[in-house]
């Protein structure tokens, strides 16, 4: 797990221990909307302010040009939801395994406009990077304000914190439409062929369900353990393929069918 995103510049906030209740095993990504302008400058302006305030999120991002600050360490807890002690006393922000908070520069309203040049500005980049915290492209945030929804794992957003007002965030279908969630994604059939000495397999997946080729073995659950939710997808085919090398097979071919 990467603590800080790798293109983000550093900015962390010098007076929080940023602290996680670790009260449940939930782990999501919290968006946020500044409400507030885009523009150069403007990311890095918004983190000083909150590290002013004490309202840390844990990254501010600019997703018309680029500009990515991060304050807070994916692991740590940040400070920018209201809490209402709603797990065992444990508040919005620091409930769950990560609780990792991002405020996208601009206004909810304006998230079209946003989102259509975030793809320009690396954010596939930061979807990758909420995979590597093991955070499942599931969208939370159409339940209102659910308590037993907010402790699950997935996208969340200011609009659907429990014991919190304010309306930023995902709620915006347009918004929603430009993360590849799991239900949405195209998912590819692999045919990886290998050998051992004279003895030639045939391996396929497809996104974990198990191979149907009679001559096909397949990664069973325990063998899967190191990749995430124990399915094979297409980001980490690259693994499988270490991993096959692992076992001691020679891979001769790797084709989508
Ligand atoms: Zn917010």
């Amino acid at each position: 797990m990467q603590d800080w995103f790798h293109i983000a510049t550093h900015l962390p906030a010098p007076h929080l221990a940023n602290d996680m209740a670790h009260n449940n095993n939930s782990r999501k990504i919290v968006m946020h909307f500044t409400e507030g302008n885009t523009g150069l400058g403007q990311a890095r302006n918004i983190a000083q302010y909150v590290i002013r305030e004490k309202k840390n999120y844990h990254m501010v991002i600019d997703l018309t040009t680029g500009e990515y600050v991060q304050i807070v360490p994916a692991s740590g807890g940040s400070r920018s939801l209201l809490n209402g002690g709603i797990n065992n006393g444990v508040g919005c922000n620091r409930s769950g395994e990560l609780c990792v908070q991002i405020a996208i520069c601009g206004k909810t309203s304006n998230a079209k406009t946003i989102m259509a040049k975030a793809g320009h500005h690396n954010w596939n980049k930061l979807v990758q990077w909420a995979d590597t915290l093991q955070i499942p492209r599931i969208n939370l945030s159409t339940n209102g304000r659910n308590t037993h929804q907010w402790n699950l794992s997935g996208w969340a957003d200011h609009y659907s914190a429990p014991g919190n007002n304010h309306t930023d965030g995902l709620h915006d279908k347009t918004f929603l439409a430009t993360i590849p969630f799991n239900k949405d994604r195209k998912v590819n059939r692999y045919k990886i062929t290998a050998k051992v000495g004279a003895e030639t397999r045939t391996i396929l997946n497809r996104d974990g369900y198990p191979a149907d080729h009679p001559d096909g073995w397949t990664l069973n659950p325990n063998q899967a353990k190191e990749f995430p939710e124990g399915r094979i997808r297409d980001e980490n085919i690259p693994h499988v393929a270490n991993w096959i090398n692992r076992k001691g097979y020679t891979i001769t071919s790797i084709t989508t069918t």
